[in-house]
């Protein structure tokens, strides 16, 4: 967590802006830029058709870059099929699979829109995982419900992009099996800070986003057992995806091939690869990450109208807060005039903001690129805009 990372990152060269908004997207490294600029530079090409020399070096790229990132997260390489992001991945679960086998779905109040609305396009019936007053899901509750109801599907997020809350993952797969269910985990807010392995987890499906672990935007990815994977249908079709096509009939290629139809983001998923390998040189200092979310929670526990919403302890990324007598947005607002880039608003979790009887919180969220200084400057930059919106305003009014 230091200004030496920083410089890897061309997005900070020329400003002095604090970027605190990396759970919505991260910033990129050199390097990814370098890689995605060599593929269309240098060997540009369609994959996986055609005979010639350049559509080789593309589709071996493209092929090196998914046994890379199936290996990051402890897949095998059949088991990761590219998707534009986790919401693509989520959609496509549930369409592709859950649709015609469940009739609903069990998800946590602290949900992303991403892993609420494709269940609900898909005609499925959502049953809510109660949470305590930490915001934890309350285990005790949710391995009752399962064992009600054994052989459902259940939906949960491993880090919520909201609040920071660390699920324990492992343990809700464990239940989750004890019951017979099958469980996907939605990982977007976990790639960038914690060590995944699919298979110690005993995950069935697990969704990922490149872009906000230091990868372009476009471009994420599914795992899914083999097994599982090999019964689903095509997502969609078209190019790439088949065996053989005639006008009565068309056979499908194996996973994951079978799930990419049409032409791929193949920069995408080069930089992808170059994102986690550049991940990988960091060693993914979570601990690092971790001292810098205590700072800040602590600078602002400092703030006299502050409201926090969790005190637990398993939390990594980021942190939510009010302040109370102060609308959310306005705080988002001012600070952005003075180069603080921080997210306002329901952070696509609206019903865990309605659980709360918020409309939405300030958010800071962090990347390995962030230092005490950006800390010090938000805090002033609040301590600021708090002044102004309050100087001629009692103390009165919550923050909703
Ligand atoms: N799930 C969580 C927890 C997220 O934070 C996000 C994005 O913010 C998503 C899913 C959706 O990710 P994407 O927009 O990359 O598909």
């Amino acid at each position: 967590m230091n200004t030496i990372i920083k410089k890897d990152f061309p997005f900070f060269n020329n400003n002095d802006i604090v970027y605190l908004d990396s759970a919505a997207t991260s910033q990129k490294p050199q390097i990814v830029l370098d890689k995605m600029q060599e593929y269309y530079t240098q060997y540009c090409a369609n994959t996986h058709r055609g005979e010639h020399e350049l559509g080789d070096k593309a589709t071996t790229e493209f092929e090196n870059s998914r046994d890379y990132i199936a290996k990051f997260i402890g897949a095998n390489t059949d088991e990761l099929v590219f998707t534009k992001g986790t919401t693509e991945a989520i959609n496509f679960v549930a369409s592709s699979f859950v649709k015609s086998r469940f009739t609903k779905v069990f998800l946590s109040e602290l949900e992303h829109h991403s892993n609420i609305v494709p269940w609900q396009l898909q005609g499925l019936e959502i049953v809510v995982l109660p949470l305590d007053k930490d915001l934890n899901i309350n285990l005790e509750e949710y391995e009752k419900l399962l064992r009600l109801n054994p052989k459902s599907f259940v939906s949960i997020t491993h880090v919520s992009n909201s609040f920071g809350i660390i699920n324990p993952i492992k343990k809700l797969i464990n239940i989750a099996h004890k019951y017979e269910c099958l469980i996907l985990i939605d990982g977007a807010q976990a790639l960038a800070h914690l060590r995944i392995d699919v298979k110690d987890l005993d995950a069935d499906f697990y969704a990922v986003s490149a872009h906000k672990a230091y990868g372009p935007t476009g471009i994420g990815a599914l795992y899914g057992k083999y097994a599982l994977l090999e019964s689903m249908s095509p997502y969609q079709g078209g190019g790439s995806m088949i065996t053989e096509v005639s006008f009565k009939k068309s056979s499908y290629l194996k996973p994951p091939l079978r799930f990419e139809a049409g032409t791929q983001a193949i920069a995408e998923v080069i930089g992808f690869k170059a994102a986690l390998k550049y991940l990988f040189t960091l060693k993914q200092t979570q601990k690092e990450e971790d001292i810098l979310l205590k700072y800040a929670k602590e600078k602002l526990q400092g703030l006299s109208r502050i409201q926090l919403y969790t005190q637990a302890e398993n939390v990594l990324g980021n942190i939510s807060f009010n302040i109370k007598g102060v609308h959310h947005n306005d705080i988002g607002i001012l600070l952005s005039k003075q180069s603080i880039m921080l997210r306002t608003g329901h952070h696509c979790a609206m019903p865990i903001m309605k659980k709360l009887g918020i409309k939405g919180t300030i958010r800071l969220s962090f990347a390995l690129y962030n230092t005490k200084e950006d800390i010090n400057k938000t805090i002033q930059a609040i301590q600021k805009a708090i002044h102004l919106l309050t100087k001629n305003k009692g103390d009165k009014s919550a923050s909703k």
